[in-house]
């Protein structure tokens, strides 16, 4: 099996069509010489064992490339392992002009956001424990029960239908919030009508928002920032269509009585990082993530770009500015971010119900239809199908979910930081870096053969990295490229990249998602203690909320590939760059 796969670049291989039977195009994975075992050695444990068990990731991207309509390759990120079909790391686009073509269901839009602030890790550490409590208490956290408010099934339709402009009509967004979202926070295909009853049973209890109006009203003093720029106390119960600045400011807890931990029937883990190491100082300054002053290494004198004149910074020698080497520096300031991620995952979640009431009707069509499909778990069906169009439409409406769902989360993580600094969430500046999206289908033009194509682009388990100048991206990241968020582990780093030109010719503007699990839950569960894995995080002085023993096992960093090296091997690909890399100083769990 292994003459069907061939070492094509330091990190890259390929998979040669007869790997698995039907492929139409090859496979190509990325990945380096430190994470090269993982791969095959899941490959040799399943032909030892005769096939039998869960397919490995190498087979499950071959298989993707059999799919009807693909385009160019079956591609593999470095953090890759088993999934559900798909491979999670894994990127295939379907010629939506061939009437062929297909579209599968999967988990919807779990994505990653991260905030800044303008504070250091000084200014945070006296806070550190408070600051977790209080996202701990402010987040429901943990899977399985309900949201905090329910909302109708009208203002659910709502927020299925309009995704970010919701969370903005509602108050919980900033506008510019939505600049620095992908499709801006709101799919528009969303179309309620094609999301089944029960799926909405679950999103509705499950929303968990703070549902409008005024059942918080006293506890909050609403800041409106006028147009010269002034704050103004805005005491009217019902927030503004045009998201007036809420901040909690008077220290009561937005919630009097936070008894349901659960986030959207998923989990999320909030986390608060501190800037570990600045690998692109230009880009990450258009993020405002930069240096103030100007810190020495090693007696050289380096030029730390300033607003007035970004872009020009040389690095002598070297990638990475290191942070260890400047921390002596009275002018360090690293400044500290919140990453969001949240997901939408187990049998309870929104967006997996719409997959899953997707996948029952598409596996019984496949059938119907008497399909050949290498895998049973690829079910799926023509883009052009009804059954593929109420998907899309489906699916939209669960990314605006999702969407709402994390500015739900910021507006939480805002009011957090507010109580504990008493200070407006503005003057910390807890702007929106970036929301990525990692499980998500989206209609977008590449080239094929050196003409302009319109794909179905599939990223499961994977981060869209548009190149600098893509008319996706932000204005503020023309220059830069998009920014690319990707999560470590609860105890080790995790990365800002941007995406590149070399990225969006070759994995349809793709990078990885993550560190990619190394071993399965169970695995964890079995191997590890979750005692030695809280004395270790205690050891790096990293705080830590968690809803269970279990979760502290299954989350454990060896329970990941090592993020640097996946974060690495993207980079040697030339397929998304480094830029800011992060560390951990407290995380909330669920
Ligand atoms: P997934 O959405 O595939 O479950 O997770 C995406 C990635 O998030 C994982 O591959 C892992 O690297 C990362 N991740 C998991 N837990 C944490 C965490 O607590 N903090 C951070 N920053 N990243 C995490
Ligand atoms: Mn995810
Ligand atoms: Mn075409």
């Amino acid at each position: 099996e292994r003459e069907f796969i061939t070492k094509i670049g330091p990190v890259q291989y390929e998979i040669a069509p007869g790997f698995v039977p039907n492929m139409r195009v090859p496979a190509t994975f990325y990945v380096n010489s430190q994470l090269d075992h993982l791969i095959f050695e899941e490959l040799e444990h399943f032909t030892r064992s005769g096939g039998f068990g869960f397919l490995p990731a190498v087979k499950q991207m071959a298989n993707v490339a059999s799919l009807p309509g693909i385009v160019k390759r079956s591609i593999g990120l470095p953090d890759c392992h088993a999934g559900y079909g798909f491979s999670i790391g894994n990127v295939a686009a379907f010629d939506m002009d061939d009437p062929e073509a297909i579209v599968s269901p999967g988990d919807i839009n779990c994505g990653v956001r991260v905030i800044r602030t303008n504070l250091s890790e000084q200014d945070v550490a006296p806070h550190k424990e408070e600051l977790a409590q209080a996202l701990f208490d402010h987040i429901p956290v943990g899977v399985g029960s309900q949201g905090i408010i329910p909302t109708s099934m009208d203002e659910l339709d709502a927020a299925l239908e309009l995704g970010m402009d919701w969370s903005l009509r509602e108050g919980y967004a900033w506008p510019e919030d939505k600049e620095h979202c992908e499709e801006y926070g709101r799919m528009l295909q969303a179309d309620p009508r094609a999301v089944s009853s029960r799926a909405k049973k679950r999103g509705r209890t499950q929303m968990g928002t703070l549902g409008a109006g005024n059942h918080y009203a006293e506890c909050v003093v609403c800041v409106r920032r006028r147009r010269d720029g002034a704050l103004e106390v805005d005491n009217r119960l019902q927030m503004s269509v045009f998201a007036c600045r809420v901040t909690a400011i008077t220290g009561f807890s937005l919630f009097p009585h936070p008894t349901s931990r659960s986030w959207g029937g998923g989990v999320s883990s909030p986390q608060i990082q501190v800037v570990d190491e600045i690998c692109n100082p230009a880009a990450a300054s258009h993020m405002g993530i930069e240096f103030t002053g100007q810190p020495t290494m090693g007696g050289e004198r380096l030029h730390i770009p300033s607003a007035a004149c970004r872009g020009y910074v040389i690095i002598p020698q070297r990638d990475c500015l290191c942070m260890n080497s400047l921390r002596n520096s009275n002018f360090l300031d690293p400044l500290g971010v919140v990453m969001l991620h949240k997901r939408d995952l187990g049998s309870r979640g929104f967006g997996h119900q719409v997959a899953t009431d997707a996948l029952i009707e598409m596996e019984k069509a496949v059938s119907e239809e008497k399909t050949v499909l290498n895998d049973k778990q690829l079910a799926c069906a023509k883009i052009g199908s009804p059954i593929g169009q109420a998907y899309l439409k489906g699916m939209s409406c669960a990314a605006n979910y999702a969407w709402v769902n994390r500015s739900t989360m910021t507006f939480l993580t805002r009011q957090a930081f507010a109580k504990v600094f008493t200070c407006a969430p503005d003057d910390l500046d807890m702007q929106m870096i970036y929301d990525t999206s990692h499980n998500i289908a989206k209609v977008e033009e590449h080239m094929v053969d050196g003409r302009p194509h319109r794909l179905l682009v599939h990223r499961k388990g994977a981060t869209r990295a548009f190149p600098p100048h893509h008319p996706l991206i932000p204005v503020e990241y023309q220059c830069t490229g998009q920014p690319v968020l990707i999560g470590g582990t609860m105890g080790t780093n995790s990365w800002i990249l941007t995406g590149t030109e070399q990225g969006f010719d070759t994995t349809f503007g793709s990078t990885c998602h993550g560190a990619g699990r190394a071993r399965s839950r169970n695995n964890s569960r079995r191997n590890l203690d979750h005692r030695d894995i809280l004395e270790a995080l205690a050891r790096q002085n990293i705080s830590i909320r968690v809803a269970s023993p279990k979760l502290v096992m299954e989350e454990a960093p060896d329970s990941y590939k090592d993020v640097n090296a996946v974060v690495e091997t993207c980079h040697q690909a030339g397929i998304s760059r480094k830029c800011v890399k992060l560390r951990p100083i407290a995380v909330i769990k669920g």
